[in-house]
C-alpha cells in the first residue's frame, strides 16, 4: 500500500510502554510521520526489546514511569524543545497526571485508556464504585471542564475505546439513510444525539468476536490473550458497567447509579468478565459476550444524551459484548475457577497465530430495521500484509492511535477530547486502510429470537431490546 506522510512532528516523540501495542505503533509512526530520528524515545521497565529498539535508532529508557518521577522525566524529555508528542501505551501509569503535565509543557498527548496508577484496580474491594471506569472518566472530564481548551490531549483513542465511537457515527448515518430519516450531517453533539433519538436507537453493543488461534492448546497456569493480559485482567475484575438507556424498565438487583457527574452509567457489583450478555456479530451470528467495563460504554451513552442526569429525555444504553479469543475464554474460566492469577501471561504473536479474525464493530439496535452491525473484520492474514509486529487485534488499536495522532496534529489546541468529540470522517480516512473489510450488516436477530426455552425465565416480551433480555441468566 502507498504510505502517505501525514505530518512532521517537530519535537520529541516519547512512547511510554512498549508492549503489544507499542511495538505495533512504532512502524506506523515510522511510516506516516516525519520527525527527528535522534529524538524518538521509548520508556519501559522491561528491557525485552532493548536490542530491537537500538537497531531502529530509538533511544530506550529502561525505567518505570511512577507517580514520583513522571514530572521530572517528562520535563527532561520535552521542556524547551519544539512541540513533541507523548504516546502513552503502558499499564500502571496515571493517564490523567501525564496528560495534565504534557499540556503544561505544550506537548501533544494521546492514550488508549484512562489508566490509573498501580493499586487502583485491586483496592477498594468493598467500595466498588471507587474502582469503576465511571470514576476514572469523571476525573478526566472534571479536568477538561476546569481547564478547557489548550494543548490537545486525546483520551482513550484505541480500537475500543476509540475507533468504535467513529463507527457509531457512520452506522447512525447509514441507518438514517436506510430508514428514511432525513438529516443533514450533524454538526455538534446535540445534533448527533437528536439524530440518534430520531432514528430510534435504543442501545449499542460494542460487539466483538476474536477468532484468532494458535496450534498449541492453552497450557494450565497461563493466561492467553491477543492484547495486554494485565489490562484484560484489570478491567475484567472491575464491576460490570454500562451506559444506561432511557428506555430501560428494569435494573438488576445489584445495579447502582452514581450520585454525581454525568450519571450516564450504572455499575453492577460483579466482575464484568463473569457477566455474560446476548449479542450478535456477522461471523458467529448470535453469541455470548462478556460485559466488561469500558470507557466507551459510558462516553457514548453520555455523548448521545438529550437532557441530563439520571433521568434524561433520551439516552441509549451502551456496553461492551466481548467474545475474546478462545484461549482467553479458557483463561478466564481458570482465573475465576481457581481463585488465583496464572503465573504466566502470554500475548499471541502474529507469527504463531494460525488463522482467525478480529471482528470488532458496533451493533445499534431497537430502530425500524431492528439491528445493524458496523465494523472491521480484520484477519490475521491481511494484518501480516498491512503492518509488522502485531496481530489483528493490535492493528485495530495501533491504526486508531495513528488516526488520533494525525487529528491532534491538525487540531493542536483542542484541549482534552474523547474520540466521540473528534472528526470521525477524518479519523476513519486515516485508519480505514488498516482495518480490512469495514462492513455494515442488518440482522433480524433479537435477544429473544434464539433463546433456549428449557426452563421458565423472566423475560420482557413487550420489548426484546430491554437489558433484562440481553443480560444472560
Ligand atoms: P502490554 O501488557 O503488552 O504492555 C504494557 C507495557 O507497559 C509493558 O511493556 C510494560 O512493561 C509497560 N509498563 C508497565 N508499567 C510501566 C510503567 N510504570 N511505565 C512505563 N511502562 C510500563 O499491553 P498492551 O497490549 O501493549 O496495551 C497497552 C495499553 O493499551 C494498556 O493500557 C491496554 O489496556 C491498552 N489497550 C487499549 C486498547 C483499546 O482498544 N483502547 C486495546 C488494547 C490495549
Amino acid at each position: 500500500m502507498s504510505a502517505p506522510i501525514y505530518h512532521k512532528i517537530p519535537g520529541p516523540i516519547v512512547l511510554i510502554g512498549f508492549g503489544s501495542i507499542g511495538r505495533g505503533v512504532l512502524p506506523l509512526l515510522e511510516r506516516h510521520f516525519e520527525y527527528d530520528s535522534h529524538n524518538i524515545h521509548v520508556i519501559d521497565p522491561s528491557n525485552e526489546h532493548a536490542n530491537f529498539l537500538a537497531q531502529r535508532g530509538v533511544k530506550f529508557h529502561h525505567m518505570a514511569i511512577t507517580k514520583e518521577n513522571y514530572r521530572a522525566v517528562l520535563d527532561r524529555l520535552f521542556a524547551g524543545q519544539d512541540q513533541g508528542f507523548c504516546v502513552n501505551l503502558s499499564v500502571d501509569t496515571g493517564s490523567l497526571d501525564l496528560m495534565v503535565h504534557c499540556r503544561r509543557l505544550n506537548t501533544l498527548y494521546i492514550d488508549t485508556v484512562v489508566e490509573p496508577w498501580p493499586g487502583f484496580y485491586f483496592s477498594n474491594m468493598r467500595q466498588p464504585e471507587k474502582r469503576t471506569n465511571y470514576a476514572l472518566r469523571e476525573a478526566v472530564r472534571a479536568e477538561k471542564q476546569a481547564n478547557p481548551g489548550g494543548t490537545t490531549a486525546v483520551s482513550c483513542c484505541g480500537a475500543n475505546p476509540g475507533m468504535v465511537s467513529w463507527f457509531v457515527k457512520e452506522a447512525l448515518m447509514n441507518i438514517a439513510r436506510d430508514t428514511g430519516v432525513e438529516s443533514d450531517t450533524p454538526q455538534n453533539r446535540e445534533d448527533w444525539a437528536k439524530l440518534m433519538q430520531a432514528v430510534g436507537v435504543k442501545g449499542i453493543h460494542i460487539a466483538e468476536r476474536d477468532t484468532q488461534y494458535v496450534r498449541e492448546p492453552k497450557a494450565l497456569g497461563t493466561f492467553v490473550n491477543t492484547w495486554s493480559v494485565e489490562g484484560f485482567i484489570s478491567e475484567g475484575f472491575q464491576p460490570a458497567e454500562l451506559g444506561w438507556g432511557s428506555h430501560e424498565k428494569w435494573m438488576p438487583d445489584n445495579a447502582h447509579g452514581h450520585g454525581a457527574g454525568s450519571q450516564a452509567a450504572i455499575y453492577i457489583t460483579q466482575p464484568g468478565a463473569l457477566t455474560r450478555v446476548h449479542s450478535w456479530c456477522p461471523t458467529p451470528g448470535p453469541q455470548y459476550g462478556f460485559l466488561v467495563t469500558h470507557n466507551e460504554a459510558i462516553s457514548i451513552s453520555d455523548y448521545y444524551t438529550i437532557g441530563a442526569g439520571a433521568q434524561p429525555e433520551y439516552r441509549p444504553t451502551c456496553h461492551y459484548a466481548y467474545h475474546p479469543c478462545d484461549a482467553a475464554v479458557l483463561s478466564l474460566d481458570e482465573i475465576f475457577g481457581s481463585g488465583a492469577q496464572q503465573k504466566t501471561f502470554k500475548i499471541l504473536s502474529e507469527d504463531e497465530i494460525v488463522d482467525g479474525i478480529d471482528e470488532l464493530g458496533v451493533l445499534l439496535y431497537g430502530h425500524a430495521k431492528n439491528a445493524y452491525w458496523y465494523g472491521s473484520r480484520l484477519s490475521i492474514k491481511e494484518t501480516r500484509e498491512l503492518a509488522p509486529f502485531q496481530n489483528a487485534t493490535g492493528l485495530q488499536v495501533t491504526s486508531a492511535v495513528l488516526a488520533g495522532m494525525v487529528w491532534a496534529l491538525e487540531n493542536p489546541d483542542a484541549g482534552i477530547v474523547e474520540t466521540d468529540e473528534m472528526d470521525h470522517v477524518r479519523c476513519l480516512e486515516v485508519q480505514r486502510p488498516y482495518l480490512g473489510p469495514v462492513e455494515g450488516h442488518y440482522t433480524d436477530w433479537t435477544p429473544l429470537s434464539t433463546r433456549w426455552d428449557y426452563f421458565e425465565e423472566e423475560i420482557d416480551e413487550t420489548d426484546p431490546w430491554q437489558f433484562k433480555n440481553i443480560l444472560a441468566s
